[in-house]
């Protein structure tokens, strides 16, 4: 199995260094390719994609990356910035469903803001739509305003849109996971006041035709937000958009007490896939070793899983980081009082450690 590590920038390198220890002890022989994405790439070879590691992605089995951006690239041009190297990466991979696991382990119910009787026991799963909608959508850019009382002055614009094939084989990924768990589905639009998602909510409709044993329901995307925080036990699958999936599932990462927790998976139609903690690359605590490495070894434990077939690699791996969180273990970002504060490498040492 080739596997592309792509550590990114910030964090990226300490917290992919730990997945990959995690990796090589499970005894399976491995092909590990390294290659610079992000900032890194662009300090390669001036371009945050090198063509070399788009290559070496589509040739891999799977891709484990790992965070890109910094601040300071922040005035280089758009088409060079460090976050235009996923949006590339998903474009030529071809993966259009994000699949973004919300678990709240019993020991860090403490470390939620919510109350912990509002978040203990929580399982949901955010599928989030990845190549369509406003970040992709054309035409977009500064022009001059054509109409209205601004008319004249300049104006910032982009494009909402999502073809049919689209809509439809997102929202087919969308049952199936909810058939393999508890057969509800919740598709969050906001077609009471966009046209876009008017047309998502009745292609969504029209697909829940094959799977009628799930019950399928709709919500607004405002409502979603609220009932996220509000009850969110409530919730088992959901399924929404590019950017409405981008905004709910930073807030569901905070339901787990940390987005240092949270892994993610992104799919093809043959289940090839690039997996990657949810966070970014977190600039303000890069090189300090205090980062938590756990969203990236528990998407190595999604890429064994989905991509790999490595079903019993993937239940070692989650295992092995519930039995670090009941021994007390936490970075400090889901610290508590009574529990030993380690750092990034000890988190992933520790790990290793848990593996049976
Ligand atoms: P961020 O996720 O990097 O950080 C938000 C906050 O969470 C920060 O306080 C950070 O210290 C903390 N945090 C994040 N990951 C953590 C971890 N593993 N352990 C402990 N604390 C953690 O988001 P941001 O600050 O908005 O963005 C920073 C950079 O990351 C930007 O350049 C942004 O574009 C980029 N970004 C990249 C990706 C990606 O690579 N897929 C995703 C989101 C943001």
């Amino acid at each position: 199995m080739k596997i592309a590590v792509l550590p990114g920038d910030g964090i990226g390198p300490e917290i992919v260094e730990q997945a990959v220890k995690v990796l090589k002890a499970l005894g399976e022989s491995f092909e590990l390719e390294f290659a610079p994405v992000g900032g890194a790439g662009y300090e390669a070879s001036g371009h945050p994609l090198p063509e070399s590691t788009l290559k070496l992605a589509l040739d891999a089995d799977a891709v484990l990356f790992g965070s890109v951006g910094d601040w300071k690239y922040d005035n280089l041009e758009r088409a060079l910035r460090p976050e235009q190297a996923i949006l590339g990466l998903r474009k030529n991979l071809n993966l259009f469903a994000n699949f973004r696991p919300a678990i709240l382990y019993p020991e860090l119910a403490g470390a939620s803001t919510l109350k912990s009787e509002v978040v203990s026991g929580l399982d949901i799963l955010i599928i989030r739509e990845l190549t369509g909608d406003i970040y992709f959508g054309q035409p977009r850019g500064v022009r001059e305003c054509p109409d209205g009382p601004f008319k004249g002055q300049r104006e910032g614009f982009d494009t909402m849109r999502y073809a049919e094939g689209e809509v439809r084989r997102i929202a087919h990924v969308a049952f199936q996971a909810a058939q393999k768990r508890s057969k509800r589905l919740t598709s969050v639009d906001k077609a009471n006041v966009l046209e876009t998602f008017q047309f998502w909510k009745d292609i969504v409709i029209d697909v829940h035709k094959e799977y009628p044993d799930v019950a399928l329901d709709h919500m607004y995307v405002d409502n979603a937000a609220m009932q996220l925080v509000r009850a969110p036990k409530k919730f088992d699958v959901i399924v929404t958009g590019n950017m409405f999936g981008d905004i709910l599932s930073d807030a569901a990462a905070m339901l787990t007490g940390s987005i240092g927790m949270l892994p993610s998976a992104s799919l093809d139609a043959n289940n090839k896939g690039l997996y990657e903690p949810s966070h970014g690359s977190a600039p303000d605590i890069a090189g300090k070793g205090i980062a938590n490495p756990l969203a990236t070894i528990l998407s190595a434990a999604m890429m064994l899983r989905y991509s790999l077939k490595m079903e019993a690699h993937a239940d070692r791996i989650e295992n092995a980081v519930k039995s670090v969180l009941a021994k007390g273990l936490r970075t400090p970002d889901i610290f508590e009082d009574g529990c030993t504060k380690v750092g990034t490498a000890e988190m992933g040492d520790a790990v290793v450690s848990a593996l049976v």
